[in-house]
């Protein structure tokens, strides 16, 4: 059964006030999503699972530990790429595998336009990767095709929740556990988390 941890880390909090803030320019933007997802993703992996090797130090052989699962990372396009590189540099041997899905405006529906998944899994741990879980299509459709691939276990990684999207996820995969940074009132009516930070894509990118 997995779930939802919301970061009261201080570092994390603090940054996310300065993400949040609306004079935040792009390139400090992309900087806070980097270093929240490094954060976000250290409470994350707290479970990977090890094996012990022995390892020869200047001055000797000892114990140690290296991990013993594959990790893919999922970015789901195109905020969640913002949050892949500082994950990726603490875990430079994980797979990366992009998910691209829009929203159909007149059903509201995620629909996939991209996928670059291998044929059978090669990862014991995937991180779906989203700085924004809003109404959470997106995040379910990436679960089910991770599902569907053959996926083991999956985690949700996010920087801001609202309370709709985080429930839908929780009661479409209650296995898949949850991490963010904090959960927020709500969505509007156009389906943008409130008071949230905007749209994450535009806010990363300079584009909006
Ligand atoms: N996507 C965003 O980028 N922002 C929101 O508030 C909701 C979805």
């Amino acid at each position: 059964m997995g779930a939802v941890y919301v970061s009261e880390h201080p570092l994390l909090q603090h940054k996310l006030a300065l993400l949040r803030d609306i004079r935040t320019e792009p390139k400090k933007f992309r900087e806070l999503v980097r270093e929240m997802s490094m954060l976000i993703g250290y409470e994350a992996t707290r479970d990977l699972r090890l094996e012990q090797r022995t390892v020869t130090s200047p001055m000797g052989e000892c114990q140690g530990w290296s991990l013993a699962e594959k990790v893919g990372l999922v970015p789901i396009l195109r905020a969640g790429l913002g949050m892949l590189d500082g994950l990726w540099e603490m875990m430079p041997s994980a797979e990366v595998w992009h998910i691209g899905l829009y929203r159909d405006e007149q059903t509201l529906q995620p629909v996939q336009y991209y996928s670059n998944l291998p044929v059978s899994p090669t990862a014991q741990v995937c991180l779906v990767l989203d700085p924004m879980l809003a109404t959470g299509g997106s995040a379910v459709a990436t679960v089910d095709i991770l599902k569907t691939w053959g996926a083991g276990r999956i985690k949700f990684l996010g920087l801001i929740g609202a309370p709709e999207g985080v429930s839908r996820l929780r009661r479409m995969h209650p296995d898949v556990d949850v991490h963010l940074a904090a959960i927020d009132r709500g969505l509007n009516e156009a389906g943008y988390i409130v008071p949230g930070l905007g749209d994450a894509g535009h806010r990363l990118f300079g584009t909006g």
